[in-house]
């Protein structure tokens, strides 16, 4: 997500559009699938550079009930304020603790929104996913999908490896 466009950012009041088609960015917590789409217009406004836009994109979670995984897709717009300063200076992230929290968007000469938009979809991910709103998980005793199959151990169904044990036991 590198582009060309730095002479033109420093700038104030510049403004320039950068078309997003590009795989996701490692490091947002989830497999997405093909390109991640979108279109970003940054503005230098003098303090910062505001980047206003739309990205969406589409993968797979896992369901923290049942564990099966899903398909999921995401779009979302957003209004983030940027700094010209390199993704990777481990300094930005100290400094962003203090200062305020300007998101990085240079890489060497080019202008990189890769950590801007990791960013966005990091928060975009559910922290505990789920495949239907309802879903009921897994038996804690059977393990069974409760949506998709019968509970072995409800009822009088018994596993015939506790039936020795039972006998045993007198009961
Ligand atoms: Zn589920
Ligand atoms: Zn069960």
């Amino acid at each position: 997500m590198r582009y060309r466009i730095l002479a033109q950012l420093k700038k104030p009041h510049e403004r320039v559009v950068c078309e997003i088609k590009h795989p996701s960015p490692a490091g947002t917590g989830v497999d997405l699938r093909g390109n991640l789409v979108g279109r970003v217009e940054l503005t230098n406004t003098g303090k910062a550079v505001v980047a206003r836009g739309a990205v969406g994109g589409s993968g797979r979670l896992t369901c923290s009930r049942c564990l099966k995984d899903f398909p999921w897709s995401f779009a979302l717009e957003f209004t983030e304020n940027c700094a010209l300063r390199q993704v990777d200076d481990p300094a930005v992230y100290i400094a962003a603790e203090d200062e305020e929290d300007l998101v990085p968007i240079v890489d060497e000469e080019l202008v990189d929104l890769s950590e801007l938009v990791r960013q966005l979809v990091a928060l975009e991910v559910p922290f505990q996913p789920l495949c239907k709103p309802d879903c009921r998980g897994l038996c804690p005793h059977c393990g069974a999908a409760l949506d998709e199959e019968e509970c072995r151990c409800s009822g009088e169904a018994v596993d015939p490896r506790w039936s020795k044990l039972k006998e045993l036991l007198g009961q």
